[in-house]
């Protein structure tokens, strides 16, 4: 049975999904693949790891038990969570590794789950290894792929699972799920929102002073654009990467300690195996972190775009209002569109891997020209 302290039956917001999944599970019905599809911050990873639990706890989700406080704390050994780890997407390396160990026994539970994100980045020469295992995978696997959109993934994977969909959250009932949880007033929540696409990214951006940080110089470089010059708009950029870079050597760290540790035991390739996918780590928490401060101009420009056509108007950066209010007064319609079209080219630039120092400065002088000369 799954009970009231599982995370299923604490799944807020997705009711459909909440009443499908747990009368799954109940009924012994859970399906061997489950693609789950929605917008970004509607809940999906949530969903996942509450039916991991269910699936791995042999009460169907007690939420007592050792093996649903380990899947609670997301450290259960039997759910293996993957993200692509190259910005083109999935790596053949990952598809491997996840084939060898599907075919291992689980460790602590009598289950294993695989919980596969942005299963659109699986590209054909990825996916065709899956594709069978998917379909029949050992009666002990279950997996769970999250998507955006059924269009947007192979037809060959959305053929093979049972497809669950997400509905999208409103702005203000997202606000109201973070509010709640971290004590911030509904407007700051509002922004977190805005800025991360969901409620549980929000809370983690409203726990970092530093992603807070990066966001207030992201915002402080736009608000000076009228008066800086080549150098100025360098040397934000250079101050703004700093922020964004600033935590990553706490994790730099982590991983020498690691390394070093290891290097007594590991062979010479697998200690090159490890050092590459630490490598890719880093690379991937930086682009994460410019995407979100990429994220803070669109949002901030949404805001100017609406000021300009109504200088009352609620707006969702309540807190840089006077920045939005500045750049209302000089900007035009098309103008400012053509400043979010920059963020856009932008974004493209840092998933294909161009430096980030080159992408932020073309970014910038493209806004300014956009918002200046009209
Ligand atoms: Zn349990």
């Amino acid at each position: 049975m799954v009970a009231d302290a599982s995370l299923l039956a604490k799944l807020s917001g997705q009711k459909r999904v909440k009443s499908f999944l747990t009368r799954a599970v109940e009924g012994g019905r859970a399906a061997h693949a489950y693609l789950f599809v929605g917008a970004p911050g509607s809940g999906k990873l949530e969903a996942a790891w509450a039916l991991a639990q269910a699936l791995l706890c042999e009460d169907g989700g007690c939420g007592a038990c050792d093996n649903c406080m380990r899947a609670a704390r997301r450290t259960h050994p039997d759910v293996h969570y993957y993200t692509p780890e190259s910005a083109t997407g999935y790596l053949i390396s990952q598809t491997r590794e996840l084939l060898e160990d599907v075919a291992l026994a689980p460790i602590r539970a009598k289950h294993k789950v695989y919980i596969i994100d942005r299963a659109e980045q699986m590209r054909a020469n990825t996916a065709n290894a899956l594709l069978k295992t998917i379909e029949e995978p050992p009666k002990t696997v279950t997996f769970i792929l999250l998507g955006t959109s059924t269009d947007t993934i192979l037809p060959t994977i959305v053929s093979r699972c049972q497809c669950v969909p997400f509905r999208t959250l409103p702005l203000d009932e997202s606000a109201q799920t973070v509010a709640r949880a971290t004590g911030v007033d509904l407007a700051r929540c509002r922004m977190a929102v805005a800025v991360t696409g969901g409620p549980n990214a929000a809370i983690g951006f409203l726990k970092s002073a530093e992603r807070q940080e990066a966001r207030r110089q992201m915002l402080r470089a736009i608000d000076m654009l009228k008066r800086s010059d080549e150098a100025d708009i360098l040397l934000s950029v250079r101050d703004l990467l700093g922020v964004i870079k600033a935590p990553l050597a706490e994790l730099k760290d982590a991983q020498k300690a690691m390394l070093d540790r290891d290097s007594d035991y590991l062979s010479r390739g697998a200690l090159k195996q490890l050092e590459d996918r630490n490598k890719r780590e880093l690379t991937a928490r930086e682009r994460s972190g410019i995407m979100e401060a990429l994220a803070c101009v669109r949002s901030l420009l949404r805001d100017v775009l609406l000021l300009v056509q109504d200088d009352a108007a609620s707006i969702v950066n309540e807190d840089a209002r006077d920045i939005a209010c500045r750049l209302a007064e000089h900007a035009t319609c098309t103008g400012i569109v053509r400043a979010i079209e920059a963020v856009g080219d932008a974004e493209h630039r840092i998933a294909r891997n161009i430096t980030p120092q080159l992408t932020c400065e073309v970014m910038l002088f493209d806004i300014r020209k956009a918002l200046l000369c009209p």
